[in-house]
């Protein structure tokens, strides 16, 4: 099946209407169990062999709540400048699907945990973007379908399909903002700011990895137009599940583009869900928009209502850590770098791992230097994050040391690291087993030095003619001869010595 949609370009469609945004992620948490029973949540487990009575939704089973759970619901919210019910229900949301054993889900409706808050967001530029958030609700999540025998995993054309209910039940934590407006052509960007900033966010609290590309983080983009100047928002569509920040991005980019180009040839948008398409970047519909209504929620019957105390909270709060905003801000003043540089080193992964290097002892700007340069480049040729490469914090912190020392040089040192990121070992067994060490006493280097000499004798009697600036062609030479090793102020200085001419 293939359809084609017609679109208007990005820029036409800004220069004639305003976007507006709604985004809802979906967090799931890193309890250790689930959020209404003690089934365990680890993953990788056979298909069916976490569950109990109460997951699988049989008749007379007992939920009861996780109090991890609504504590890092808590600390979310605080996290999120929310506001935090002093008292709040859960809700049945109603609704049929195989993977949803219970025939509902335990959800939040109109009492959520967390509610008016907000999140600074930074672009690219360095630039600050407020995003509003309406809500942030606990809730549960559903088993996974696998459809079997069909082309793409749908469920069209499976022969059959298999369900697995470990996930049924799993802690969820649904963050709602408010309608996003005033991005402008920025919306897209904004989008995906705010998906990483939260994603920052809920790992610096330590309530989840938040890992998107294992479903641990989901979010679906709402999106309409406006005409520009006008003052009521248009239908928007809901595009669900996408599970990368690239995609969050792309998506809304999409949307933005196909809402024109529908609204502009006088035709109206339809509420409904969409799919995003990695492959080809684009949207098809889903299914048309079920109604709140629709679900019959009503307040959940078997679990008593959540009622944080004020101290509590407070607790919480108090013992919020320094949240990645604030810290990233301090660490651009304390290493005096730019909004940009501060961007990359985040679009590296790079900021953790440099940290990490300077507790072990490094300056921040040689911890910098190795993780941005040599590491970053040898992550990308491999494909692998930067906190996965087979080379530890510690280690580099010990391959500075060994520069700042002087018994490495920047070329020895990336061959040491070289040797780390192949299994050679530590710094120091690399630099034992290739022997690779600034060579500086000048016995050593004499005889090279010598030889150089000896090669080039033109370029000697430039030197002892007063051209000093000739002396860089025989240090290569020595540097050449000596494999990179030899300290090269050090063989200038024995140049310029054996040669009976002084620098300057
Ligand atoms: P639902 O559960 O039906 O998706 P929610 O209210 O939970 O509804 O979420 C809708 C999201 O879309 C919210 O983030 C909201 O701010 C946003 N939103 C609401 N109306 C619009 C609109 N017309 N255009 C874009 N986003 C919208
Ligand atoms: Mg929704
Ligand atoms: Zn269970």
């Amino acid at each position: 099946m293939t359809t084609t949609t017609d679109l208007v370009s990005y820029e036409d469609a800004l220069a004639s209407y305003d976007p507006v945004m709604g985004l809802e992620v979906h967090v799931e948490l890193g309890t250790k169990t689930k959020m209404f029973c003690g089934c365990s949540t680890e993953l990788g487990a056979e298909p069916n062999s976490q569950t109990c009575p109460v997951c699988l939704g049989l008749p007379g089973a007992l939920p009861v709540v996780n109090a991890t759970g609504v504590e890092s619901a808590v600390k979310i919210g605080l996290a999120l400048n929310c506001s935090i019910a002093e008292w709040c229900r859960f809700a049945r949301k109603n609704y049929f699907y195989p993977d949803m054993p219970k025939n509902f889900q335990t959800s939040q409706y109109d009492e959520p945990i967390a509610f008016d808050g907000y999140l600074d967001v930074q672009l690219e530029d360095g630039e600050t973007f407020r995003v509003e958030i309406e809500r942030a609700h606990m809730e549960e999540d559903t088993g996974k379908s696998t459809h079997v025998g069909g082309a793409t995993g749908r469920i069209h054309g499976a022969s059959h399909s298999l369900l697995d209910y470990n996930r049924a039940g799993i802690p969820l934590i649904e963050i709602v903002t408010k309608p996003i407006v005033g991005a402008g052509e920025r919306a897209p960007e904004v989008a995906k700011a705010y998906v990483r900033e939260l994603r920052e966010v809920i790992r610096a609290l330590g309530v989840s990895e938040a890992r998107m590309e294992m479903g641990q983080m989901r979010c679906d983009v709402n999106l309409s137009l406006m005409p520009k100047g006008a003052d009521k928002f248009g239908t928007r569509s809901e595009t669900k599940n996408v599970n990368s920040l690239r995609s969050v991005e792309r998506a809304a980019r999409f949307e933005i583009m196909r809402h024109a180009a529908v609204l502009s040839s006088g035709g109206t948008i339809v509420q409904e869900t969409r799919h995003f398409h990695e492959d080809t970047g684009s949207t098809t519909s889903g299914r048309v928009k079920e109604e709140a209504e629709d679900y019959r929620y009503f307040p959940e019957p078997d679990l008593v209502p959540v009622a944080p105390s004020r101290e509590w909270v407070e607790q919480i709060r108090a013992a919020l850590p320094e949240l990645p905003l604030a810290r990233r801000t301090r660490l651009l003043a304390e290493w005096g770098i730019s909004a940009t540089d501060m961007q990359a080193i985040l679009n590296a992964g790079a900021l953790d791992p440099i940290v990490a290097t300077i507790e072990a002892g490094a300056d921040a700007a040689s911890a910098r230097k190795w993780w941005m340069g040599e590491l970053a480049r040898s992550a990308n040729e491999s494909g692998t994050a930067l906190d996965e490469l087979a080379i530890t914090p510690q280690q580099v912190a010990r391959v500075a040391e060994l520069v700042a020392k002087g018994d490495l040089n920047d070329k020895l040192a990336r061959q040491v690291i070289e040797g780390v990121l192949a299994g050679e070992g530590t710094p120091d067994e690399v630099v034992d087993k290739r022997g690779l060490k600034v060579v500086s006493d000048d016995s050593a280097l004499g005889t090279a030095v010598d030889e150089a000499i000896a090669g080039n004798p033109g370029v000697a009697d430039k030197i002892r003619g007063g051209k000093v600036a000739a002396a860089g062609a025989l240090v290569g030479a020595v540097m050449k001869a000596t494999r990179g090793q030899a300290d090269a102020a050090r063989v200038k200085e024995l140049i310029l010595e054996k040669l009976g001419v002084s620098e300057g």
